[in-house]
């Protein structure tokens, strides 16, 4: 057999091709990221032992700080190119829609990576109000204000008007002018409007339908003409600056994006012959990540880069504004969340147990009695060959129903039962095996290789941790993270800790395809297995749900200090059980009340000892305070 090297498992995993040059195998076999995409680099496994060295338990989410700050100035960077090209004389206004990812300490590292270049942030909700409403002090940074609104909304946005916020309020309803009016009259705030158009075109991949005709916000082209001419009659259609639109999240198709504008710049156009106070023009989100690598409209890729979506973004709104005769072109906002922090974290979990496939034996065992049928499956194993592999298989399947129906009907024992069950899968695994020399393989035997794979449980929730993936079929880019000098000779699914059958990883990235494997090392007893699964920063942690109570993961916010140390930068603990517990409900003093009253009973009846009994509480008040994960031997 060919040696196995380094190049082949970035081959394999397709590290360079979705890792942005952010992730890479080193030439020990492990996995490496180069936050700042120069030649400093972090080595995974020495995060994780440090990690574990301080007490902080798999799994746990990665945070790169560095990766941010680079994804913010790459933007930067593309839309300065191409205004060069395009010698546009407007400024380029980055906004980061908070709703992709609030932690607090990625909102300010955004926030501060931005603040030069007065980079904004986007609010849809009134809790996202409130919390940016108090930390987003960057001078002159906008501050846009989507969403349902009510009263308390409006008011709040106007008033950061009076402490230094640019909040512009963006009207997504008609309903919401007229509460406008009357607010910032009663407040005496002169505010600034953005309206949200529907275009009538859409995305493309998962989000599709959220935008178009049927699309949940914005207006409609009569809405629009209606909401200037009301505004206007009130004397205030000055306050209208911006022209909005969003057509979903993940545009896979440049195409796509391209309709989208062509509408949209049009749209600006025209909205600005009458009400010429309009001044930026905001293209929304939607910025694909290339989760797969694969650089085509697939749904867990983009067929584009960001760059040349800049210059699009560019040249379409000059090319609009010079056919209509506007001089000053208007300021471009962008509110990209997913493309901006989707890189930035990484999911590290460890495998706790393997269940493999059955292997290929040259024999199979005696069957344990003399029933005719457990003879058959020996038979049909030991004349197995190339030349009736397929109906091999069809005998045994066969054979198998009619053990199964046996079994039923009491006339086939346990035992032979599971000499049975063990026989069939011995003779599929025959049957892969021989079927590697065929040249046409029949899709039955083809779709055999799924059904014979390893199952490695992972330390992990798919509900809390990857939510899209379970959701709406996302695909996120999962690897080991160490033995990459070593061949990967197994072939795995994922199953998580939750008691769902839903709770597993059975689809991964492929260049051409989705794969229903993932190439795997075989586990040692001596060292932990690690798994990273990347790309995860945008929308998992807050979409991720407590299914099974599995809380949130251990967070770590890791950065390079001025020499290219390694530095934890935050710590963000995940939920202990007391936390999830208390989500449903579950108060701990009542719950350690209500043990203790079980306790004190059977001490009184002498099941046990007032020794067990205070170590029994001992441990029950540390397991509250314990991780929701299971606690494994690093
Ligand atoms: C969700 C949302 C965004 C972010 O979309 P991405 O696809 O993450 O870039 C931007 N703007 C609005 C109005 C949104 O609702």
């Amino acid at each position: 057999m060919e040696s196995w090297d380094v190049s082949k498992s970035v081959n394999l995993y397709g590290i360079s091709n979705w890792g942005e040059g952010y992730f890479d195998v080193n030439s020990d076999g492990d996995v490496i990221v180069r936050p700042n995409r120069n030649g400093q680099s972090i080595n995974f496994k020495d995060i994780v032992r440090s990690l574990v060295q301080r007490g902080i338990q798999v799994p746990v989410l990665i945070r790169f700080d560095g990766i941010i700050r680079d994804r913010v100035n790459r933007f930067q960077q593309a839309f300065r190119s191409a205004f060069q090209e395009n010698e546009y004389n407007g400024t380029y206004r980055a906004v980061f829609p908070v709703k992709v990812n609030q932690q607090r300490h990625v909102v300010d590292t955004i926030r501060l990576a931005g603040r030069d270049f007065g980079l904004g942030l986007e609010v849809g909700s009134k809790p996202e109000l409130i919390a940016v409403l108090a930390m987003h002090d960057t001078p002159g940074a906008l501050l846009l204000c989507n969403g349902y609104k009510d009263r308390e909304y409006i008011e709040l946005a106007l008033v950061g008007r009076k402490f230094g916020r640019r909040s512009i309020i963006i009207i997504e309803q008609l309903s919401e002018i007229d509460q406008v009016l009357e607010i910032a009259n009663q407040l005496g705030i002169e505010p600034e409007l953005g309206l949200r158009m529907k275009p009538a075109a859409k995305g493309s991949g998962h989000w599709e339908s959220s935008g178009g005709d049927k699309a949940k916000f914005g207006l409609t082209a009569p809405e629009l003409v209606w909401a200037i001419d009301h505004l206007k009659k009130n004397g205030k259609d000055h306050w209208v600056k911006l022209l909005h639109f969003h057509v979903g999240s993940q545009i896979t198709s440049i195409t796509a994006i391209k309709k989208v504008l062509r509408e949209a710049t049009r749209m600006f156009t025209e909205l600005w012959k009458l009400c010429p106070s309009l001044s930026i023009f905001d293209v929304g989100g939607g910025l694909a990540v290339d989760y797969d690598g694969s650089r085509t409209n697939f749904a867990s890729s983009m067929d584009y880069t960001p760059e040349e979506y800049a210059r699009d973004v560019v040249y379409s709104i000059s090319q609009a504004c010079q056919s209509a005769g506007i001089v000053q072109m208007p300021d471009i906002v962008t509110e990209c969340g997913r493309a901006l922090v989707a890189h930035h974290a990484v999911l590290v979990m460890q495998v706790v147990d393997v269940a493999p496939t059955v292997e290929v034996v040259t024999e199979l065992a005696q069957p344990p009695s003399d029933n005719e049928l457990l003879h058959e499956f020996q038979e049909l194993h030991d004349k197995l060959s190339i030349k009736n592999c397929q109906e091999s298989l069809h005998d045994a399947i066969g054979l198998r129903e009619e053990s199964m129906q046996r079994f039923i009907n009491g006339d086939l024992s346990l035992r032979e039962k599971a000499y049975a069950d063990t026989s069939f899968w011995h003779i599929m695994a025959k049957v892969k095996r021989i079927s590697t020399g065929m040249k046409y393989l029949p899709e039955d035997v083809e779709r055999l290789g799924e059904e014979l794979r390893d199952t490695y449980f992972c330390n992990f929730s798919v509900f809390q941790s990857l939510p899209d993936f379970w959701a709406v079929d996302q695909l996120f880019p999962i690897m080991p993270l160490q033995r990459l000098r070593e061949e990967p000779n197994r072939r795995a699914t994922l199953a998580d800790m939750t008691c769902d059958s839903d709770g597993k990883i059975d689809r991964f990235i492929d260049l051409k395809d989705v794969n229903s494997f993932l190439n795997l090392h075989s586990v040692k007893s001596t060292e932990p297995y690690y798994l990273g699964c990347f790309l995860v920063g945008a929308y998992q942690e807050i979409l991720g749900d407590l299914h099974n109570l599995f809380g949130d993961t251990n967070a770590v916010h890791v950065d390079l200090d001025d020499t290219g140390a390694v530095q934890f930068t935050h710590v963000v603990e995940g939920d202990t059980v007391r936390e999830a517990l208390q989500y449903v409900q579950f108060e701990q003093p009542d719950l350690v009340e209500r043990l203790r009253i079980s306790v004190e009973k059977a001490l009184r009846e002498g099941s046990l000892t007032p020794e067990e009994a205070a170590k029994i509480q001992k441990r029950y008040r540390e397991a509250l305070e314990g991780y929701t994960y299971l606690c494994v031997d690093p």
